[in-house]
């Protein structure tokens, strides 16, 4: 290959370019009819009530904590292994973060390990859709009823992604997606709430944009201390033309996802497990090395040979913040995600690879 093949690059066409150009043509710039249209669409496609846009898919996790009156106290169970903006927002609100360790298969929080550290302080369960592979709802569901606890979805890398035949992000009182560039689809900066709850998406829509009511357009009344989370409308028509496209995007990378795992053969790698109960969005391709082989020098070896890799996510509890403050020891008490933050790596996997690419992809990291 003459050319380098990075993990990640957005696909932005002519039209995307146009509808954004209209935008700033109009003079409408900021929350106003194109974030409208784009919570409509997006709640269509997601078979979901209400949906709020947001700045990003960061601020759409703390708004649907503080939105839910989780703070000082309070816990919050989440996966060891996630990106960071996971466990970040359960500290920015003032709740401590209580980690679970994953399924190493799937990289996801293992089910069967959540009920231990379920206390009387535990209000919610924050499930991430790792990597675009479905968690196991079904029992975090269960425990989530009998504990009366709310379930939201971190459904940063799981727009399209399905478990059983429903959407990831439907399950809970708030569906969680990213928009940012490393996504599917992208606004740059972007992020949504979904929702089968009215109240919870008028108390959404007034925490974004400054704490003012909501329910009153036109009225200036301001009915709780709010923070600035709001989307541009040139976002918002940019994802709505990249929307358009997300099926196409979704198929593609299944395509390129199924030869990785049908080609890739390297006895010192180990590929992701897709459960019978998820369809994956494929976010991601993250594969898990042996011991033999090390990350980083894995890392510099593919970028030599022209492709672009990176660990794929963060176990939590290891990084400096949060091991100084709760003095966690990770390698003992979360393994998987230990491990799977010492010996992941994400590969390519996006709509714009041509199978040439993926045939040299899958060539070179075989021969490693
Ligand atoms: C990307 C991502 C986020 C953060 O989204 P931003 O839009 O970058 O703020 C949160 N959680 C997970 C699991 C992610 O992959």
């Amino acid at each position: 290959m003459d050319k380098f093949i990075p993990l990640a690059s957005p696909d932005i066409r002519d039209e995307d370019i146009e509808a954004v150009v209209n935008v700033l043509k109009s003079g409408q710039l900021v929350q106003g009819k194109e974030v409208e249209n784009l919570e409509v669409e997006l709640s269509k496609f997601l078979n979901v009530p209400y949906c709020v846009m947001m700045a990003n898919g960061t601020s759409t996790l703390q708004l649907s904590l503080v939105a839910l009156g989780i703070g000082r106290g309070d816990e919050v169970i989440v996966p060891a292994f996630s990106y960071m903006a996971t466990a970040n927002v359960v500290e920015l609100v003032g709740a401590k973060p209580i980690f679970v360790d994953i399924d190493i298969n799937t990289f996801n929080i293992n089910p069967q390990l959540i009920e231990e550290k379920i206390s009387s302080k535990t209000k919610a369960i924050m499930v991430v859709h790792e990597f675009g592979l479905c968690a196991d709802m079904n029992l975090i569901i269960d425990l989530c009823e009998s504990h009366g606890l709310y379930l939201i979805e971190d459904a940063a890398c799981a727009i399209g992604a399905k478990y059983n035949s429903r959407f990831a992000g439907s399950f809970g009182v708030a569906g969680s997606f990213s928009f940012h560039p490393r996504k599917a689809i992208t606004s740059g900066e972007g992020g949504a709430v979904v929702t089968f709850d009215k109240s919870m998406a008028n108390k959404l829509k007034t925490l974004r944009n400054h704490g003012i009511d909501a329910l009153k357009p036109g009225v200036m009344d301001f009915i709780l201390p709010g923070f600035n989370f709001r989307m541009t409308d040139f976002q918002a028509a940019l994802l709505q033309s990249q929307l358009k496209r997300l099926d196409f995007a979704l198929n593609r990378k299944r395509d390129i996802a199924t030869r990785y795992l049908n080609e890739l053969k390297n006895e010192d790698l180990t590929l992701p497990s897709v459960q019978n109960y998820s369809l994956p969005s494929w976010q991601t391709f993250h594969i898990l090395l042996s011991n033999h082989l090390n990350q980083s020098a894995i890392i510099l070896k593919l970028r030599e040979f022209g492709i672009g890799t990176n660990y794929g996510a963060q176990c939590m509890p290891e990084q400096t913040y949060f091991k100084n403050k709760y003095g966690y020891n990770s390698n003992k008490e979360y393994p998987n995600a230990f491990r799977a933050f010492t010996n992941g790596l994400a590969i390519p996997l996006y709509e714009k690879l041509s199978d040439d690419q993926v045939t040299y992809i899958i060539d070179t990291i075989n021969s490693l």
